[in-house]
């Protein structure tokens, strides 16, 4: 199958020297392999995307000599085969609305019998199970604004399997977790935002099933929530690429740099004249 990935940064902001590590090295790899490479404007959070970002997004990516193909697939299109999705799911037994705010999830997370401190997985605070008995499922009708979250404890069950692995090729990170371990430290993640009426962990890996990606290369950050897709892929009957999780660009701190670093922005290395080659040498590339 021919090697394909792509570069999915969501238009929030300026890319900055991370972004750019990601999206040379993912595109040097498809050239390597005489691949492809796509590019996925990721614009579910409405309320941050903005098209101003966009554009500075595709300037970037020309100056720094990135090609990609046409048409860019941008996720805010995509919603009907998000919706299609959830309600497989939800017609499953899979999933149950959630009522809990910010504030019961840590006050549940936190509680005595708790243990007091609350555990953090890839998708924030290990959710607590406050509406895992109480919330809407199905045969009720999925319910079209509502937070939804998956039972992972019931789509393991579904699933029949023990363990999750991944096919990492670059992050040294145990590729493998016990069922157990996925309910405990990852456990019922939203699979769809009340706002947004999906959630990056489901759009993610349906775009990357249809848009062909064979080969995932992203920020060692995200290693932790490829075993939320891992799961999502055997759920829906998707192909599960391999992963490249490559190491983070850090500030002189040691900080992984975020979409509010502007002074490692791009944009400011191409108005201060720096060349293409200067920011592949200042990303070890
Ligand atoms: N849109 C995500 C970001 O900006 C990238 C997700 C991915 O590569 O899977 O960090």
């Amino acid at each position: 199958m021919t090697f394909t990935t792509r570069f999915a940064p969501s238009p929030t902001g300026p890319l900055h020297l991370g972004h750019a590590y990601s999206a040379l090295l993912a595109h040097d790899m498809a050239q390597a392999a005489q691949g492809r490479f796509l590019l996925r404007i990721e614009d579910i959070d409405r309320s941050r995307a903005r098209t101003e970002w966009e554009e500075l997004i595709f300037e970037d990516l020309i100056w720094l000599g990135i090609a990609w193909e046409a048409p860019v697939m941008r996720q805010s299109e995509q919603m009907d085969r998000y919706r299609s999705a959830l309600e497989m799911l939800w017609n499953q037994g899979l999933l149950y609305a959630c009522s809990c705010n910010r504030r019961d999830i840590l006050a549940a997370a936190t509680a005595p019998q708790e243990g007091g401190s609350p555990l953090v997985g890839p998708d924030g605070i290990v959710y607590p199970g406050t509406c895992r008995h109480a919330g809407a499922r199905a045969p009720a009708a999925c319910p079209p604004e509502a937070a939804l979250r998956l039972d992972m404890a019931a789509a393991l069950r579904r699933l029949g399997l023990s363990e999750i692995r991944i096919d990492e090729r670059i992050h040294q990170g145990p590729c493998v977790k016990s069922a157990g371990e996925i309910i405990e430290t990852i456990g019922d993640i939203v699979i769809a935002r009340r706002d947004m009426g999906t959630s990056y962990h489901l759009s993610v890996v349906l775009d990357d099933a249809h848009q062909g990606i064979t080969d995932v290369v992203r920020g060692a950050d995200l290693f932790e929530a490829s075993f939320i897709h891992a799961v999502l892929q055997r759920l829906l009957g998707l192909p599960a690429p391999r992963y490249h999780h490559h190491r983070l660009i850090r500030d002189a701190a040691g900080k992984r740099l975020a979409k509010r670093d502007d002074a490692k922005a791009i944009r400011k290395y191409r108005a201060e004249g720096l060349r293409p080659e200067d920011i592949r040498a200042m990303v070890g590339l």
